[in-house]
């Protein structure tokens, strides 16, 4: 059965970029696969995160990943400083990967032109931590949004060297995996700034939809979403980045074609338009919203969640790791 890994961090509140680039594909997967997806905290703290914020954001995000209809039983849900193995492996693939292709990671240089005063080591690190998350449950495919592909070329380069030099065909070391990137919802942008991403972690609260905004917050921000010259309803990401973002959405949260919005709302003028696109994005929130509250309570629950989900992720990030030491000349523990 193939195996999916994906993690989101706990760096901000989760926003219908990270619901609809990832979340909302994870579910269907574990019917098909063996799926494991993580709170990637040891990611997070590549920027300073209030200890406190930071707890609770956990509890936050595990609760909306049940919310968003992810079974614990079906799926492993787990914490990634819960395992070891993944700072473990990490430390070992940091010794196979090269600073220049760190370098030319475009969300390095992003986050370091952001955070001028924190550029820390673990910041320009941060892929190859999320190539050893990937390796070391022999995941062949990652489901995630479209700023992830560059990390995730890096992970296959690295796993593919890694093999080069001490596996064989028939028996490599790692698999190498294959990025699941949506056909729609892929690259979700900011409603301010319809040219760059919607982040968790962005500093605008108006340029994000988050999972938890009550339903007259989402139409607030989709009414004053930044829109483009003209009044053309037309997907053009470079003429109208505004318009051809709020038809993604529309797209991605109600299963319509892109042509097929087009042909509806093209001549209708953009309020129109928003306003269909707020009426979808309130819909296919509120059942998320419905079933929040009652699991995020029970604090207990959610810890029997992580633990399980950790005991079992602990048992093949292990053995990965295991055959990873052996391979290198490690003496056996
Ligand atoms: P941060 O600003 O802290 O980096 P983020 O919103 O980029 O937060 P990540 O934790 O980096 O979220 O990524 C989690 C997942 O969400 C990844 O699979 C990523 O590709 C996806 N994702 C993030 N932003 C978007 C977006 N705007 N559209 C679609 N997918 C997204
Ligand atoms: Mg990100």
């Amino acid at each position: 059965c193939p195996v999916v890994l994906s993690g989101i961090q706990p760096s901000g509140r989760l926003t219908l970029g990270n619901y609809l680039g990832a979340i909302k594909n994870w579910v269907p997967l574990s019917d098909t696969h063996d799926c494991h997806y993580m709170l990637v905290d040891l990611h997070a703290i590549t920027v300073r995160q209030d200890p406190k914020v930071l707890r609770d954001r956990c509890f936050e995000f595990i609760s909306l990943y049940l919310a968003c209809g992810l079974d614990p039983v079906k799926n492993v849900l787990f914490v990634q400083s819960h395992v070891p193995a993944h700072a473990r492996l990490s430390w070992v693939l940091n010794c196979y990967t090269q600073m220049g292709e760190l370098s030319r990671m475009t969300q390095f240089k992003d986050k370091s032109a952001k955070n001028v005063d924190n550029i820390n080591a673990g910041l320009f690190d941060y892929p190859v931590l999320m190539a050893a998350d990937i390796l070391l449950y022999d995941a062949t495919g990652v489901p995630v949004g479209d700023d992830q592909k560059q990390h995730l070329e890096l992970t296959r380069d690295v796993a593919i060297r890694f093999n080069n030099a001490h596996g064989t065909k028939e028996k490599p070391i790692f698999v190498v995996p294959e990025p699941m990137i949506p056909p729609v919802g892929a690259r979700i942008m900011g409603l301010q700034d319809p040219t760059a991403k919607m982040s968790k972690s962005g500093d605008a609260e108006t340029d994000a939809i988050y999972l938890l905004d009550p339903p007259d917050t989402i139409t607030r921000k989709l009414k004053r979403a930044v829109t483009d010259l003209g009044s053309e309803v037309r997907f053009d990401i470079k003429e109208k980045p505004g318009i051809s973002n709020l038809m993604s959405i529309l797209a991605a949260t109600t299963g319509q074609s892109i042509d097929a919005i087009g042909a509806a709302y093209n001549g209708q003028g953009y309020g129109k338009l928003k306003g269909a696109v707020a009426e979808a994005v309130v819909e296919c929130l509120k059942p998320v919203q419905e079933r929040y509250q009652a699991l995020r309570a029970d604090e207990a629950g959610l810890m029997r969640v992580l633990r399980d989900g950790a005991a079992r992720a602990q048992l093949k990030a292990d053995a990965t790791l295991k055959r990873v030491h052996e391979a290198l000349g490690f003496i056996p523990e």
